[in-house]
């Protein structure tokens, strides 16, 4: 066997298990030693019953006192009990609904337990113990992989054991000064010990030999398309004059915004293109920044284009841009998928004949048949709903290379940003506009429901509007929660009969969506009952009260977006978290939540608290993923990490040395998707 030997050729997979071991992305030998346990269950022997610790698995030797005895407790519910000794003690074993789990287990045979203990002294139990008999599956630390169905637990670690053949084949990526340097194991080391961990020692060194790689190879593949993009060239925008722009503007800049302006100017200047993340808490205004480059571009006689995640998005962008920009001599275009195809037609040929400026659109400017005349600089909104493979696709439009601005409201720590953006300079807007008052936040239970359609009642009355967001579109959604759609109707018929109550939700068609949406921001609608499809950028400034269903359901970021949709006026503005949820931890996130309104603060702790992964939702930002690093938890290591790349591009900028060929191969494989690397 090889590394690329596909695992239909292992024997006991046939064209099913295929399938189902490609859902997991796995397909050869080699995949599967990539493919690591997400956990470790600690199967170390007790010595006898009385030494058994509750309430954490574990795992021991007894003998069967007593044939498994089955009952029917309740209409469908199946018990089946037995007991097992040594000359310690006694345990009851229970199954439920598992009538045949006894069958094997004879009486004054011994076999090998493995479960929680519960209860005390003779009342002591365990439900659903895993058992073999002794002498099988006999590794002390047993890997615990993801799985899914038809790939079970112990098909996976059978076609490890398999592919560990192919172990002495990896090839070596840290040559061995480093690996010296830092006490890292060799690659075949490694591999072993996170797949057969002979000690929770070498399981612990495998892991952080296999984080150290990970962490180098996207420094060094970080660099890379840095110094690439270094070699590329942009129309320098030599011509700098804001004063009209800026005179025209209804408000003054903030020292902050002034600041983000300054290093997009500064970056626009040169001819190296632009790639700067723009990041600033919902509200900071961002979208001035943006308007200012455009008119950069403007004066350079370059098109810009402003890309929005959604069409909602997109149209508000037109809006605000339009009267942003309404004391200059841009011309705006929009061009989003739902529009006529006579007026989209006519925004292409508009582009192609340089008759629009700025162009504010959708992911529908990357697809079919636009072309510009002169495009300059491409602008992002939520880059991280993007693709870097869309990024490039807007950027093979332009002339040369655009200059690139990224905005961002998702406050994000600088490592992770580095992270998520790959090679991105970064721009932070600090500060709030002037006169915004901090919207009052407040955690409630379920039986608070009475009180708060008060609130909305009265928050209505005095003519402001609500949001009120569920976590689930329909009720065929699980676990009991509130439904946009149900929930909204009934809102509507039961409990405010007298006001408008408008629904959306990801589910409707984008122009029913779209006209809901309009209604709101017209003031047609009083209450939104929503799903998070507003989560982003929407901008309705007589809003003032959020309110979020089963608030336990989200991340606190995304908590904290949602609250930026309210207090964007001149009105005191709340947000309401609902939560029946008792666990502490879950209350303690919510509360801080409530005392804190720094987006930075809550990302930190939502960051701590679930892990970079799960911080984006699905992330498809094209970089190499982190399967075991994580860079809230390894700076350190990151550092190390990132010193020792430096090191080996100083010494050997291309890696094209003989001894780098495995590491050029390796990142030339992890950074597919960002496009070529090494040319
Ligand atoms: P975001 O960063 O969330 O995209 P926007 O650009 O939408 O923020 O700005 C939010 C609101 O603040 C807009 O109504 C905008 O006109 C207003 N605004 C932006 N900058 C200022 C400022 N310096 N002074 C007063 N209002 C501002
Ligand atoms: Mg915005």
């Amino acid at each position: 066997m090889t590394l690329d030997t596909p695992l239909k050729e292992l024997p006991g997979i046939g064209p099913a298990k295929e399938k189902a071991l490609e859902k997991l992305g796995l397909q050869t030998a080699a995949d599967l030693l990539s493919y690591f346990p997400r956990d470790y269950e600690d199967r170390h022997l007790y010595p006898n019953i009385a030494a058994l610790p509750l309430g954490v698995p574990v795992c021991f030797q007894a003998m069967v006192a007593e044939p498994f005895r089955t009952s029917y407790i309740r209409r469908g519910m199946v018990l089946t009990k037995g007991r097992v000794v040594d000359d310690s003690g006694q345990i009851e074993l229970t199954f439920f609904n598992l009538p045949y789990a006894g069958k094997g287990l004879y009486t004054g045979q011994t076999f090998t337990f493995y479960g929680v203990v519960t209860g005390e002294g003779q009342r002591r139990m365990m439900t659903h113990p895993e058992f073999h008999r002794p002498g099988e599956e006999e590794e002390e630390i047993r890997p615990v992989y993801p799985l899914t169905a038809g790939v079970s637990g112990r098909l996976m670690v059978k076609l490890q054991k398999q592919a560990a053949a192919c172990i002495e084949q990896v090839r070596e990526t840290l040559d061995e000064a480093l690996r010296k340097e830092h006490s890292l194991l060799s690659a075949q080391e490694a591999y072993r010990g996170i797949h057969f961990p002979s000690s929770w020692e070498n399981l612990e060194e495998a892991r952080h030999r296999l984080r150290f790689e990970e962490l180098f190879c996207l420094s060094l593949g970080l660099t890379l398309l840095r110094e690439k993009r270094e070699e590329q060239e942009a129309v320098p925008f030599s011509k700098q004059d804001l004063r009209p722009f800026f005179d025209a503007l209804p408000f003054a800049l903030t020292q902050a915004q002034l600041r983000c302006v300054q290093d997009a100017a500064e970056d626009l200047k040169k001819t190296v293109p632009m790639n700067r993340l723009l990041q600033g808490d919902v509200g900071s205004g961002k979208t001035v920044v943006a308007a200012a480059c455009a008119v950069l571009a403007y004066e350079n006689n370059c098109q810009a284009a402003l890309m929005a995640p959604t069409e909602l998005l997109a149209q508000q962008h037109f809006r605000t841009l339009t009267e942003l920009l309404s004391g200059t001599d841009l011309r705006l275009g929009l061009l989003t998928g739902s529009l006529p195809a006579a007026q989209k037609r006519a925004c292409q040929q508009a582009l192609e004949a340089g008759e629009i400026d700025l162009v504010i659109g959708t992911h529908a400017l990357l697809s079919g048949p636009v072309s510009f005349q002169r495009l300059g600089l491409v602008i992002t909104d939520e880059q991280h709903r993007f693709g870097v493979n869309q990024r490039s696709a807007l950027a093979a439009k332009s002339t040369g290379h655009p200059h690139v601005l990224v905005m961002s409201a998702t406050p994000i720590p600088r490592t992770l940003a580095l992270m998520i953006y790959g090679d991105l300079d970064l721009s932070v807007i600090d500060q709030l506009p002037p006169g915004r008052k901090p919207v009052e936040t407040y955690l409630v239970g379920q039986d608070k429901r009475a009180r708060l359609y008060q609130f909305i009642r009265k928050q209505i009355g005095l003519g402001r509007q609500a949001y009120l967001v569920c976590p689930a579109v329909s009720e065929e959604d699980p676990e009991g929660l509130k439904a946009a759609e149900q929930y909204g109707a009934e809102l509507q018929e039961r409990i405010f009969p007298d006001l408008r109550v408008g629904i959306v939700h990801g589910k409707q068609k984008p122009r029913d969506k779209q006209a809901v949406m309009e209604a709101f921001a017209k003031g047609e609608v009083d209450l939104l009952v929503a799903t998070t499809v507003i989560e982003v950028g929407v901008d309705v400034p007589n809003a003032s009260l959020m309110v979020v269903e089963d608030a336990d359901r989200f991340g606190l970021s995304q908590l904290h977006q949602l609250r930026g949709r309210v207090g964007r006026g001149d009105h005191q503005s709340y947000c309401v978290l609902v939560s029946g949820n008792r666990n502490p931890q879950t209350r303690q996130r919510l509360k801080a939540l409530c005392a804190s309104t720094d987006g930075f603060a809550i990302a930190e702790e939502d960051l701590k608290l679930r892990g970079p992964g799960d911080f984006f939702g699905a992330r498809q930002h094209g970089l190499p993923q982190l399967k075991l690093a994580s860079l809230a938890g390894d700076l350190r290591l990151l550092h190390q990490a990132q010193a020792a790349a430096a090191a080996v591009l100083k010494e050997d900028p291309g890696l094209s040395k003989p001894e780098h060929e495995a590491l050029h191969h390796r990142l030339a494989e992890l950074f597919r998707e960002s496009g070529d690397i090494f040319n």
